[in-house]
């Protein structure tokens, strides 16, 4: 089922059109990435399907029901995670979430079970500081939890991973894999390897239009490479191979060898090992990454 539709969606800013007419649908239960470079539009179409900022034409549901811009009741299903979240840095993680349980209308009771299953979700219940001495992935992390707190259908979260270390990165991506489970996770990411590793779906969005959307699987199919990489022990064999097929020169004994089809690929590559009794080290086919897939569509 489709939890967020967008269609024919237009966004300029003065005469700078960063949506033109988009549409796109996202649907329940899953992990869904909004990517594209710095300055593509992640942000200015997040806050539309959030009702921070009116679309110059076109239309958003959530939940079947249409988003208004100012104060959208369709909001009760979204919890949101902006880039730069803001806290009250004199309060503990347990105080803060229980303080955005009242706000979101949460009862005493229900603000205390659920402050602590989400700090636990986040890896923060046994934490007793003040957010003010919290590190950046703390702070990220607790960002969840306050997003989490109302229990929504939908988890919005601007650019989550950008601005952490290699830790926090790997712990928040964990953490939007758990939430996946009961929530479906919207996130925008220019980090292409973060949206590869959890994604299920992506839309990738550039000069004001979805040029590629759909799933990961699929598109990581469709957009595979028939590249071997070939390594040899000595740089003789190694002269040898390149007089006989044309690759890419790595280093002085590896090679990247392309072709159309990798059976036909590999049976070349073989023969010419075999015809002049070459010894390898090793053939390995070379994997497709999602920035390789990103260059390809943007650049044509
Ligand atoms: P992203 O999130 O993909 O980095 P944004 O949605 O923040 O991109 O911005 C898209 C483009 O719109 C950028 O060129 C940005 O400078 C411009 N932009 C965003 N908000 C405004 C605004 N309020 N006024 C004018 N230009 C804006």
């Amino acid at each position: 089922m489709s939890l967020i539709t967008i269609q024919s969606l237009s966004k300029k800013f003065g005469s700078h059109t960063v949506l033109d007419g988009v549409s796109l649908e996202i649907k329940e239960g899953q992990i869904f990435g909004l990517i594209g470079k710095n300055g593509a539009g992640k942000t200015t179409l997040m806050k539309i399907i959030l009702g921070l900022l009116p679309a110059d034409s076109g239309q958003v549901t959530v939940a079947g029901e249409v988003v208004r811009f100012g104060d959208t009741p369709t909001n009760r299903h979204i919890g949101y995670l902006p880039d730069v979240p803001a806290f009250y840095l004199y309060m503990t993680a347990f105080e803060y979430l229980c303080l955005c349980g009242e706000m979101a209308g949460l009862s005493k009771s229900e603000r205390i079970v659920y402050a602590e299953k989400y700090l636990a979700l986040v890896g923060l219940e046994k934490n007793k500081k003040r957010i003010g001495g919290f590190s950046r992935g703390m702070k990220q992390r607790l960002g969840i939890a306050q997003a989490l707190i109302h229990q929504p259908k939908i988890l919005i979260c601007d650019e989550p991973t950008s601005a952490l270390d290699p830790i926090g990165r790997k712990e928040m991506l964990a953490i939007l894999q758990k939430i996946k489970n009961h929530t479906t996770v919207i996130f925008s990411t220019h980090i292409l390897n973060d949206a590869q590793q959890i994604c299920d779906e992506i839309a990738l969005l550039h000069e004001g239009d979805f040029k590629l959307t759909g799933q990961v699987s699929e598109i990581m199919h469709a957009y595979e490479k028939s590249v071997l990489e070939v390594k040899f022990h000595s740089e003789q064999h190694a002269i040898i191979f390149k007089k006989h097929f044309p690759a890419t020169t790595q280093n002085h004994l590896t090679f990247l060898c392309s072709a159309d089809d990798l059976d036909v690929l590999q049976q070349d590559i073989l023969q010419i090992i075999l015809d002049n009794h070459l010894s390898i080290q090793s053939i390995t086919k070379q994997q497709s990454t999602l920035d390789d897939v990103f260059l390809e569509v943007t650049s044509s």
